[in-house]
């Protein structure tokens, strides 16, 4: 396994709508592996592979005590409305209120390639939403209103203003020192 480098904001990956996958073959097994590695490492609850540069429909989520994987994933059902702060991995330091729908009926394929359905509500229909959101090019940045979006990109490109690259190492969990 391996940690993979993070792609972020700027990157054109992440405005990409990503490709179907179909049946899972064993690069998409070892591309999940390291997703999950890179994903723990950075703390998050959920990743999609265009956020490190693979432009295909996979995603994986660790939310509410589960955790899973998503191919070529679509949401058959959605009800309610809950409004909570989400960040994002590819846009780090920057959060903001995301209203979605509350519950959705998720159905993916898994590594065997069986498609299966998952009922979720609260912090995890919020994170596979939002990585499918990714698979779509599309940022929860793009949920807020205009004003709010284009004062949080100015922050960001304030400081982001010296990067030379869009993409951003990952540091194993026991060798981060903060
Ligand atoms: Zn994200």
């Amino acid at each position: 396994m391996s940690l993979l480098p993070l792609h972020i904001l700027g990157s054109p990956v992440l405005r990409r709508r990503s490709v179907e996958i179909g049946a899972p073959d064993d690069e998409v097994r070892r591309l999940v592996e390291d997703m999950f590695e890179t994903m723990d490492a950075s703390k998050g609850i959920g990743l999609a592979a265009n956020q490190v540069g693979v432009a295909r429909r996979v995603a994986v989520v660790d939310a509410d005590g589960d955790r899973f994987v998503m191919i070529d994933p679509v949401i058959l059902e959605s009800e309610g409305r809950a409004i909570a702060e989400e960040g994002c991995l590819s846009i780090p330091d920057i959060y903001g209120d995301v209203a979605r729908p509350e519950r959705v009926v998720l159905e993916a394929t898994d590594l065997e390639g069986n498609r299966y359905r998952r009922d979720a509500t609260g912090l995890k229909a919020r994170a596979i939403q939002h990585e499918i959101d990714h698979l779509d090019g599309i940022l929860f940045l793009d949920h807020l209103s205009l004003i709010k979006r284009q004062m949080l990109l100015a922050r960001w490109r304030r400081e982001h203003k010296d990067d030379t690259g869009y993409t951003k190492e990952v540091q194993a969990e026991s060798a981060r020192t903060d």
